[in-house]
This record gives structure tokens, C-alpha cells and sequence, in this order.
């Protein structure tokens, strides 16, 4: 029951990630409070682009996005990348390959930027176990007590990379007010393979540029050979779209089969791929290193898989490894500004949602998009208070 010593909080954030801060940076800094299970707010900024964070993007589209698309449309459109750097003025960004923008200052400094700007209350190692309705209120329970609030924001992020904080209690909460959840399953990750492919883990830290096929999609970029299977940055899109059966990797995008023809050097020295690479392709498919127009017919057709080597990848690297987690809240019965349709004054942003984004910047910008889409919601819902 709800003790009248108590304080009743406009805003009760679940999360001081990168949703959950941004969110905080913008509300009245009297009436909100942020609660993160961890000793301190945003591990995952911390980690993110390799401690470079690949905030935002120039390509900012639905088209970078999972999810539906006229709800990924309306929450992208309150918030461009151009506002995003705005945000982060007193910072250098540089934009790199695929329209990325990394910040030069690190992303140590995208976190104290935005923790600068958050006033409010806080609870660090404050860890939420449920939310329930009471009246007109939200009853938070914790590791250190209840809370009460009238509007609840759940920013708790996805299960993926578990060291750095994440946990299911947005989709406990989400069920728990009726929501339906998309099964969560790890995206952006590597793939495991199948014994054909042990191979791959010959040449564990060898990278090089490819074109993979999933699910009637291409990605170009590097492969990374792993100790475990395939990681790199067009494995990491490519694993958005995986569900199961067979990928395909063009090992040379960057030569034609006629390239090999009418020539007497060996299909290695054409290739100018790593050596290593050649000698463990080459002796996967059990060929000899040798010129092209030598091989007999079946030779020659085994060898063209360079162009389009078909696999079935075992899995991937799973929730330890994810960059991001697919699935999560359904957006249908999110409405306008996140807030849920089911139960008036309870908003889900950030990854909990049911919109994955592609690598390059789009998972941060999302988050930061719809805790601004949040945000204008929490206005409307504020006058009526
Ligand atoms: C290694 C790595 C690198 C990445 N690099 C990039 C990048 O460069 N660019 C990009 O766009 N995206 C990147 N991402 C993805 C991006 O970081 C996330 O999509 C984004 O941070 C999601 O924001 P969020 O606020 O929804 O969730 P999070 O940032 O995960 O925040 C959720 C917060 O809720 C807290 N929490 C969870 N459960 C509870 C609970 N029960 N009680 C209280 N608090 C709780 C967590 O501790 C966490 O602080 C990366 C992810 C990883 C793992």
C-alpha cells in the first residue's frame, strides 16, 4: 500500500542507458527519478563502437531497421542525425565508412556529456523486480524499496551482453500490463559453424572483404575468421536476418570467374587473398593450388565456390556476444510517442521494443529517438496530471 510519506515521482525511468538518459536529459529534473541496477549508468555506451561510439548515422532510414515500419517511421522522424550531433556539440565526431559518425573524443565522453545534463534523482545499484498498478499510480519494486510514480518509463534495454547490465525485467513488466513480446534472440553476432566449415577457425584472425547473401539480402564488409566461426561487420547484418538455414559468402567480390581463365597463374596468386586463407579454402574443397583452366570440370566447379560458398551456420555467438537483441515489446499496441496503448502513462523505449537496427550507429540513434518521441508524449500526458 502507498504510504503518504512517501514521494510519488512524475517519472520513474527503469534504466540509465542510453534510452533511459537521454530521456532524463530532456524531462523536468524536480520530477523524475532514474533507476539502474548497476553501480554505473551506461556500460553499453561505454562499450559501444568500440569505445569510439558509433552514435548516429547520415543514412537514418526505416530501411535500417527491423521492425514495423510506420512505427520505426515515427519515432526516426522526431529526431534526425543532425540533432544528434547538436546535442553533442562540444564533441568531434568523424563520419566514416557506410555514413557512420564515431566520436574522436570517445565514448567516455558521450556518457559524462549526457550524464551532464541529467539532473534528476537517481538509484544506482537499484535493481527492479516488478511494476504494478495501484489506482491511478505505479508501484516499482526493488532491491531497495518501492516507488511510486505516474508515468512509467521502462528503458531497461534487451538481454544481449549480460556483463554489461541487461536483463528481461522489460518483458516481464511488458507481459505483466498484457503487452505481447516478439521472442527475443541475439542480432548483431557472430555465427558458429558446422564441421565443413571448421576450417574458418584455421584462420582465426584473418579479415577479409565479402559479400554474404541471407534471406534475400546482401551486406558487404569484412569477415572476421573466428577461433569459434565468422564474426566482422557483414556478419554482424547479416545475423539480423538470419532465422536458420543456409548463407552464402562471396570470398571474392572484387574478381569474376573470367579472371582466372586463359591465364597460367595459380588461382592463389589471382585471388590475392591472405595466404592463409587460400591454403585452408583450397584444401577444404580439396584442390591444388594450380592454374584455373588445369582444373578438370568438377575441380573447376568446386573452386568457383569462392563466389558463392553456401553454408549453414551451426548458430551464432549467442546473448554473451550480441551487440543487440531482436524482438522484445510489439509495437502494435505501442502508440503514438511509445506510450503503451493497453495502459495509459506506461511508455517502452529504447531495445526492450521490438525495432532492431543494423550496425552502424542506428541502435543508439534509436534509442535516443524514441526517448525524444518519449519525451513529447510524457508532455501531453504531464498537462493532464
Ligand atoms: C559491445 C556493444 C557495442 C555497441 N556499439 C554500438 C554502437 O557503436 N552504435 C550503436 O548504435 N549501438 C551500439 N550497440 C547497441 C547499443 O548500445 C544499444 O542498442 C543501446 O545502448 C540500447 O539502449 P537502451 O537504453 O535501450 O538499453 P541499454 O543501453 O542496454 O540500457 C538499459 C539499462 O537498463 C539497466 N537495467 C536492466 N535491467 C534492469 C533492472 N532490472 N533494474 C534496473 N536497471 C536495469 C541496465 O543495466 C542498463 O543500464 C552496442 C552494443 C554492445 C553490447
Amino acid at each position: 500500500m502507498y504510504n503518504f510519506a512517501m514521494k510519488i515521482y512524475k517519472n520513474l525511468i527503469i534504466g540509465g542507458g542510453a534510452s533511459g538518459l537521454f530521456l532524463a536529459t530532456l524531462l523536468d529534473k524536480n520530477e523524475t527519478i532514474i533507476l539502474e541496477k548497476n553501480s554505473k549508468f551506461g556500460a553499453k555506451i561505454l562499450a559501444s563502437g568500440g569505445g569510439r561510439c558509433n552514435i548516429t548515422n547520415q543514412n537514418i532510414s526505416t530501411k535500417n531497421y527491423l521492425g514495423d515500419e510506420n512505427f520505426v517511421r515515427e519515432i526516426l522522424g522526431v529526431l534526425s542525425y543532425e540533432e544528434v550531433l547538436r546535442n553533442f556539440k562540444n564533441l568531434d565526431f568523424s563520419k566514416e565508412k557506410d555514413a557512420q559518425f564515431y566520436c574522436k573524443n570517445g565514448s567516455k565522453a558521450v556518457l559524462n556529456e549526457i550524464l551532464r545534463k541529467v539532473k534528476c534523482e537517481f538509484r544506482l545499484n537499484c535493481e527492479v523486480k516488478t511494476a504494478q498498478k495501484e489506482g491511478d499510480l505505479f508501484k516499482i519494486s526493488t532491491n531497495l524499496g518501492e516507488f511510486f510514480a505516474r508515468n512509467l518509463i521502462v528503458a531497461s534495454g534487451g538481454l544481449s551482453y549480460k556483463a554489461l547490465g541487461a536483463s528481461g525485467v522489460g518483458y516481464e513488466i511488458a507481459r505483466h500490463f498484457s503487452h505481447d513480446i516478439a521472442t527475443p534472440s541475439p542480432a548483431l553476432v557472430g555465427f558458429s559453424v558446422q564441421k565443413d566449415e571448421f576450417w574458418f577457425k584455421n584462420i582465426s584472425g584473418v579479415s577479409i572483404n565479402c559479400k554474404i547473401k541471407v534471406a534475400g539480402r546482401e551486406f558487404c564488409g569484412n569477415v572476421l575468421f573466428t577461433h569459434r566461426g565468422i564474426s566482422g561487420p557483414a556478419v554482424l547484418n547479416a545475423s539480423l536476418f538470419w532465422q536458420k538455414g543456409k548463407i552464402s559468402i562471396n570470398f571474392a567480390p572484387h574478381l569474376k570467374a573470367k579472371n582466372f581463365t586463359n591465364t597460367k597463374k595459380q588461382v592463389s596468386t589471382i585471388l590475392g587473398l591472405p595466404k592463409s586463407f587460400c591454403r585452408e579454402f583450397l584444401t577444404a574443397l580439396n584442390l591444388a593450388d594450380k592454374p584455373f583452366d588445369e582444373f578438370n570440370g568438377d575441380e573447376k566447379e568446386r573452386f568457383l565456390r569462392v563466389f558463392d560458398y553456401e553454408f549453414a551456420p551451426a548458430g551464432n555467438f549467442g546473448f554473451e556476444k550480441a551487440e543487440i537483441t531482436k524482438g522484445g515489446v510489439k509495437t502494435d499496441k505501442i502508440g503514438t510517442n511509445c506510450q503503451s496503448k493497453i495502459v495509459p502513462n506506461l511508455f517502452f523505449i529504447g531495445e526492450v521494443l521490438d525495432v532492431s537496427g543494423m550496425l552502424g550507429g542506428y541502435n543508439i540513434h534509436f534509442a535516443f529517438a524514441s526517448a525524444k518521441s518519449a519525451f513529447l508524449g510524457l508532455r501531453n500526458v504531464l498537462v493532464s496530471v
